[in-house]
């Protein structure tokens, strides 16, 4: 029989009407005929209130534990759901990942699903049962309970995809699909039809919370298909694919921004080999994220200045790290907390020349100063003033005609 999963988000089981609803959902898939296996998050808002009673307990607390802790918004979302849809004369049971079980790999609050056993479920399966499975964990070598990092029900739904080879996977979620770029920015963004891995990769890790960045790379080395859309309405989404997206002649397929970057500039380092690794080093042990990168060519030959970009959080740490340096020295140090990063991002730019130059003209008129670039192949970022964001969309949308 054709298995189809269904991934629930927090907010579409985030109380008991809309339990109800998704109950429905699941239903409608039921009666083409469907085998269906559900992986559902925890109520909205449970998980951040266990993390802050974890706090009240210990600012140290084990890590072990936490996953245990966390990991329990799932159950209790997961049991409402089944008894949901036996109330409605369904067969169906709520699955702990140890049940079932769900291996993972790595270390507690970011692991990753290794192997799924299938034997228990697909005997329920084919009694015609609907399992509702916990997403966001599964147990360890030491038979204990990890998480899969924050927005991880994604990954056990792809991954349940994976292992029971789904025909479907549909991540149900609060908002319609994929937006050319953040509707809250810019009120004429555009859902997005069918978008590539790749770039769906690229907005997820830049800022679009649709998904969990490392489950769309788990989607895309496993060539699962996944289909974005709303519990709250019945409407077409987002597939996300690998599949030639035919008559489409869309170069860019997404803008996206960063809120809460800093920038800070070294000025006057010295120019040798080590120096740049130098400063690095200590940045990369405190598990500081350095994200852009700039290094002026030194005029002198003796001197130089390094610019680069990192979470506003780390800003503090940061500066004191630099100071701290003693394998560095330098005339001075700026920092900007009130930076933005925004990217166009499209497979479509791989074979069409010139989009560099048409997104700096279009910024250039605006008279939006652009501070760092950095590129890949399939896309362009700038760091500009945070009070040009919104500007810089709206430009960039119009620019490449994403309407
Ligand atoms: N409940 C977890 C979280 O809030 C996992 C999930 O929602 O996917 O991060
Ligand atoms: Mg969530």
């Amino acid at each position: 029989m054709k298995t189809v999963v269904l991934k629930f988000g927090g907010t579409s089981v985030g109380s008991i009407d809309r339990i109800k609803k998704v109950a429905k959902i699941i239903l409608s898939h039921k009666k083409k005929g469907k085998s269906i296996i559900v992986a559902s998050s925890a109520m909205s808002g449970i998980t951040n209130d266990l993390i802050s009673k974890s706090k009240l307990i210990s600012d140290n607390f084990d890590k072990a534990e936490y996953d245990t802790l966390l990991a329990t918004g799932e159950q209790m979302a997961c049991a409402l759901l089944a008894a949901r849809l036996r109330h409605l004369g369904y067969l169906s049971r709520s699955w702990m990942s140890w049940q079932i079980p769900i291996l993972t790999d790595g270390h507690y609050t970011n692991s990753r699903i290794s192997k799924i056993g299938k034997g228990k479920l697909i005997k329920y399966l084919k009694s015609g049962g609907i399992p509702i499975i916990t997403g966001f964990q599964g147990i360890n070598n030491r038979e204990r309970i990890s998480t899969l990092g924050r927005g991880g029900t994604d990954a056990s739904a792809i991954m349940l995809a994976k292992f029971f080879k789904a025909e479907e996977c549909i991540i149900y979620t609060d908002v319609e699909g994929v937006y050319t770029t953040d509707p809250r920015l810019f009120s004429k963004a555009k859902k997005i039809k069918k978008i590539y891995y790749d770039e769906m990769l690229e907005m997820a890790s830049l800022g679009s919370k649709v998904m969990q960045p490392t489950s769309v790379q788990d989607a895309k080395l496993n060539n699962i298909d996944i289909k974005v859309k709303s519990s709250f309405v019945n409407k077409k989404g987002t597939l996300i694919t690998n599949q030639k997206k035919i008559f489409s002649n869309q170069i860019i397929t997404g803008i996206s921004s960063t809120k809460n970057d800093s920038k800070i500039t070294i000025i006057g380092v010295k120019d040798k080999p080590g120096v740049a690794a130098s400063i690095f080093r200590p940045l990369s042990q405190n598990l500081i994220n350095v994200d852009m990168v700039v290094q002026n060519i030194s005029l002198n030959g003796k001197e130089t200045d390094l610019t680069f970009t990192i979470k506003s959080d780390d800003l503090k740490k940061t500066k004191k790290l630099i100071k701290n340096n003693k394998d560095i020295s330098f005339r001075k140090i700026s920092y900007d907390n009130d930076v933005s990063k925004v990217s166009i991002i499209g497979v479509g730019m791989i074979t069409t020349p010139g989009i560099t130059y048409r997104m700096f003209q279009a910024l250039a008129k605006k008279k939006i100063n652009i501070m760092v670039i950095s590129t890949s192949e399939i896309k362009i970022s700038v760091l500009i003033s945070n009070k040009h964001t919104k500007k810089a969309i709206a430009t960039l949308h119009k620019e490449f005609k994403m309407g």
